[in-house]
């Protein structure tokens, strides 16, 4: 019995070897992508749901690797996270949507605000402030057309989040929560809040017509929004039925599949020039 332990050790122990082996060289690429530039952003459009306009954009990473083409977030997001790593990308991405804004509102286009994610690290950085505010005046973007999407999970810590919040508001640029209702929520906190925008989570809109609690949810998340003087958006739209409700009860704003994947910048612009054909 006791050889046998030591092979089940041995065998674990290798297997755990191999993890970290592969997580080191991702480490690595992930650095060497930065330096490289592989990182490209996506743009997924908001459209008011009224008229059907494009009333904003979400930048979202990809990472165009060498060899394994273009690689999704989830697979070297949490990675990034864990490693750091994502302050330095988090920058990029940042820098990277500002910029494409600013220039879009060179070409002419109509201005409409740039969401960019936020992860956890970046929301607890020291001088967060300092370094948006130093973004901003390098690419010259106004900053309403700014706008950062945090996560429940980091608003846990309330009187640290109102801080970095009245911070990130006297810059003027936009705050919201995003993946709303999948985390801790604290409502009785979100009126001290300075945020501007909920973003109802897909999971809850993906079963709205065949899930009567997460219909409910939907319909109550929407109605205290207007209470609380918030915009709202809801994620994950991916049919008309999803859209007629989200109609129905008042929501302002949606994105999704219905209308669009997220897309590179030629077919964004497509869009932005020509509206959605759905
Ligand atoms: P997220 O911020 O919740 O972004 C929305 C995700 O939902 C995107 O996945 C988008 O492609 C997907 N999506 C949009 N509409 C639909 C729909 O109708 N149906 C379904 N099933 N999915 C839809 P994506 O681009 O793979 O990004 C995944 C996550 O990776 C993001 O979730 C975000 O948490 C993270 N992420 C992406 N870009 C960045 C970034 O620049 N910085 C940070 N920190 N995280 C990022
Ligand atoms: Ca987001
Ligand atoms: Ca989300
Ligand atoms: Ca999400």
């Amino acid at each position: 019995a006791k050889e046998k332990g030591r092979n089940d050790f041995q065998i674990f122990n290798s297997d755990m070897k191999s993890v970290s082996i592969n997580r080191l060289r991702l480490e690595n690429e992930l650095r060497r992508a930065l330096v490289n530039e592989e990182f490209v952003l996506y743009y997924q459009p908001q459209v008011d749901i009224g008229s059907g306009r494009i009333v904003g954009v979400e930048a979202l990473i990809r990472w165009n690797h060498p060899d394994k083409g273009m690689v999704m977030p989830n697979h070297f997001i949490p990675l990034a996270e864990e490693s750091g790593l994502i302050v330095p990308i988090g920058e990029w991405v940042l820098r990277a949507a500002c910029k494409q804004n600013k220039t879009w509102q060179s070409e002419g286009y109509a201005p409409i605000p740039i969401s960019v994610n936020l992860s956890m690290r970046q929301f607890f950085q020291h001088n967060l402030k300092g370094k948006i505010r130093h973004v901003l005046e390098q690419t010259e973007l106004d900053p309403q057309y700014l706008e950062l999407e945090i996560t429940e999970s980091m608003t846990m810590d309330v009187d640290h989040a109102i801080q970095s919040l009245l911070e990130l508001k006297e810059l003027g640029v936009n705050v919201s929560i995003d993946d709303f209702g999948t985390g801790y929520s604290s409502l009785y906190y979100l009126k001290k809040f300075p945020i501007d925008k909920l973003k109802i989570d897909r999971s809850f809109v993906r079963d709205i017509m065949v899930d009567p609690n997460d219909a409910a949810i939907v319909a109550t998340i929407i109605a205290m929004t207007h209470h609380l003087n918030l915009k709202v958006i809801a994620e994950g739209v991916e049919t008309e039925d999803q859209l007629k409700f989200l109609y129905q009860n008042r929501c302002n704003e949606v994105q999704g599949y219905w209308f669009s994947p997220p897309v590179d910048r030629l077919e964004l612009e497509h869009m932005l020039r020509y509206g959605i054909s759905v």
